[in-house]
């Protein structure tokens, strides 16, 4: 069993690193203060990202992705952790890897261009009355002799003002779900309003409503009724890297400076870090964050070896969620007032960890996914004897 990273995966971690240090941190506060940042600076970013061959690294060498491992591209995102959600997203992009279920002239018209960063997607499933219940939609698609007819609506639809397409989860039959490319600007699309988020600053959310959209046949992803099989199946690899990897990173950030802090303060002439109850929420934050990162790694090793990992990925998803909200509650008392007031991000990361409990599926979703498939045959342990 080896532990050990070679150079090459040090290289990467260390560009990746430098890259959010010198170029997206310094950009964190304006972004929060102006909920924004303006396109140039975004195009910067981006082009910048992309030169150093950053961009869409979870997507095939082939088609001008950065090809990496699953493990590889982990990394990468355990670092994406330390910045925001919506500053990952302009300079590394965020290709869904359903898009890679692309046949004959969609590969030209969405998949290549996505991964160029020429054309930008969102995943809309959810809908104010289908949540947790991602089968439980009424956006429907009806066959015409041409393509399809689309009505219906989604909500909190994640960076939805950028996205120049999205993947639209639709009911095309009584029992049967299928998966659409939806181009912006096609006539009877509208988008609704920015539903504003308690954190994740920049990030827009958008609500998406279809009045008897006309969709071609090419803009069928997958087999009809396969199509929602296929992106849910790919968005394992979404829930492993995006939350998992990031809620990692995000919690080994946030547990950095909480340690600084407990080094440098002084209370009754000598440093917090020096009285055990502080010692308490330090240790557990390291225990906790080292647990959920083998766990994530562990998962990737699984994936890049050609396992199903979805019942390793719902653990992850539950305990590095969990593992962040901890420690960042941990970091605001630690960090005491200064914890709760504006001049540190503090408690900024405090608001934007509560989502990782909740989005790709919430923690109770995933609990469940866990107990029923134990009780079914048998807990999935990491035993490598068997
Ligand atoms: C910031 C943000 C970004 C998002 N981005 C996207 C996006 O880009 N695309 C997209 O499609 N969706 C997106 N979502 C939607 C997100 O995936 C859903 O909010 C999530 O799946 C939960 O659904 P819900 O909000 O309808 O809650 P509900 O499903 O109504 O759940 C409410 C509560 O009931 C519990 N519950 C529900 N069912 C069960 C059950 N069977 N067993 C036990 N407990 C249960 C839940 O765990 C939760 O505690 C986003 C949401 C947010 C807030």
């Amino acid at each position: 069993m080896d532990f050990a990273l070679n150079d090459e995966q040090k290289m990467m971690i260390d560009t990746v690193r430098r890259f959010i240090a010198e170029e997206l941190r310094p950009l964190e506060e304006r972004l929060e203060n102006d909920g924004n940042i303006d396109r140039d600076t975004a195009t910067t970013i981006h082009e910048k990202a992309k030169a150093l061959g950053l961009y869409a690294l979870n997507m095939p060498a082939d088609i001008g992705g950065g090809g990496l491992s699953n493990l590889d591209r982990i990394l990468c995102e355990e670092q994406f952790g330390h910045t925001s959600d919506y500053l990952i997203r302009r300079a590394f992009g965020n290709v869904y890897e359903p898009l890679l279920h692309c046949r004959g002239e969609q590969v030209a018209r969405w998949l290549e261009p996505s991964v160029a960063g020429k054309r930008t997607c969102a995943i809309a499933i959810t809908e104010p009355g289908a949540g947790s219940d991602a089968a439980g939609i009424r956006t429907h698609a009806k066959k015409t002799d041409t393509g399809w007819v689309l009505n219906g609506g989604k909500h909190f639809i994640s960076d939805g003002e950028w996205s120049d397409f999205f993947l639209v989860s639709a009911r095309t039959g009584e029992k049967e779900i299928s998966m659409f490319m939806v181009d912006k600007g096609l006539a009877g699309f509208t988008v609704g309003k920015d539903q504003k988020m308690m954190g994740i600053r920049g990030t827009p959310h958008l609500e998406l409503f279809f009045d008897n959209v006309q969709l071609e046949d090419a803009a069928l992803l997958g087999e009809r009724g396969q199509g929602f099989k296929l992106a849910m199946g790919a968005l394992n690899v979404v829930r492993l890297a995006q939350v998992g990897a990031r809620a990692v990173g995000k919690a080994s950030h946030v547990l950095e400076l909480m340690t600084a802090y407990a080094n440098d303060r002084q209370q009754f002439g000598q440093r917090i870090g020096d009285f055990q109850m502080v010692q308490q929420m330090l240790a557990d934050s390291v225990i906790e964050i080292n647990a959920a990162r083998w766990m994530v790694y562990h998962a990737a090793w699984m994936l890049d070896q050609g396992f199903d990992a979805r019942e390793q990925i719902a653990m992850v998803k539950v305990h590095a969620a969990e593992t962040l909200g901890r420690v960042v509650d941990r970091a605001v008392q630690v960090f005491g007032g200064m914890g709760f007031c504006k001049e540190l991000p503090i408690e900024r990361y405090y608001r934007d960890a509560r989502i990782y409990r909740i989005f790709d599926g919430t923690s109770e979703i995933h609990r469940g996914v866990i107990a029923k498939s134990a009780m079914k045959k048998g807990a999935s342990l990491f035993e490598l004897h068997r």
